[in-house]
């Protein structure tokens, strides 16, 4: 039996890396994914690629319009949601003496503004008993260097799930945190570093991951098809740090 027949899944940032893999296992499990980011051609070769269950909504989490223009579109194809997977998100790194207001306000403006936006939208159309997952970081927990902005986004995006299950109880609807560690998708290419950097950014990384390597976005969604199923139905709340070890030692 698919854990996911006949769900409705709405994936922000579902072209790539982790979204990706997200879609491509809800579609397996049964569910329909509307999946959205910014970059229509990822999102036609995203939706190409998982086939005839999947719908692409272009779209900009930080812009409110976008978010009523996905949820419009939804409404109208499918009438109600049943899962809400909030992964679109950005990492650009500084340290706090390069710290600028553009790279706060734009971290922030998707990580965290972003984030709240698409549930908040997304309530109307969200049957009760539902499930919210929200994608944050085992960064939400650490204090590496040059992550000072994108830690905080994280750790804002832990602490809007707590107060969330808190606040949609009588709709028994479950709020979930995923926080992965490094995972091997496009998102380091994105962080402006060079390549040596990336290159030494991965192996520093690695050395402090226990189980000594970089996670794979399919083991982040086989997670998040945990939290997102009715296996997790008595979960709520939590933090599920999939991330070789690294918080927990
Ligand atoms: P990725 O491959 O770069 O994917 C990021 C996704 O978010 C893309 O689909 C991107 O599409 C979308 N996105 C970014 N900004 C957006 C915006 N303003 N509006 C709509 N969509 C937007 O990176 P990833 O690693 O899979 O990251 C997914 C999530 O995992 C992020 O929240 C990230 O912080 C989190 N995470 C990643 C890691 C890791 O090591 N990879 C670790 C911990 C947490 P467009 O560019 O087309 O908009």
């Amino acid at each position: 039996m698919s854990k996911l027949s006949g769900k409705i899944a709405v994936i922000t940032g579902g072209n790539s890396g982790i979204g990706l893999a997200t879609a491509k296992l809800f579609a397996s499990e049964g569910a329909t994914v509307v999946i959205t980011g910014r970059r229509q051609a990822e999102l036609d070769a995203a939706v190409a690629e998982i086939g005839s269950n999947a719908v692409g909504i272009q779209g900009d989490v930080s812009t409110l319009a976008d978010l009523d223009k996905l949820y419009a579109e939804v409404k109208n194809q499918f009438g109600h949601i049943d899962i809400v997977f909030a992964n679109a998100g950005i990492a650009e790194l500084a340290p706090i003496g390069l710290i600028t207001e553009e790279h706060f306000d734009k971290i922030f403006g998707i990580n965290v503004k972003g984030l709240l936006f698409t549930v908040q939208k997304a309530l109307p159309l969200l049957v009760d008993g539902g499930s919210i997952i929200f994608n944050s970081s085992a960064v939400n927990t650490l204090g590496l260097e040059g992550f000072g902005v994108y830690s905080a986004t994280k750790a804002a995006v832990r602490s809007f799930a707590r107060t969330l299950t808190t606040e949609l109880k009588e709709r028994k609807i479950r709020v979930n945190v995923v926080s992965p560690g490094p995972i091997e998708t496009p998102i380091f290419d994105k962080m402006g570093l060079s390549e040596q950097q990336i290159d030494e950014f991965g192996t520093n990384i690695a050395t402090q991951v226990p189980l000594g390597r970089f996670g794979r976005p399919e083991e982040i969604a086989q997670a998040v098809l945990f939290l997102a199923s009715s296996d997790s139905s008595y979960v709520a709340g939590v933090d599920l740090y999939v991330d070789g070890g690294m918080v927990a030692v």
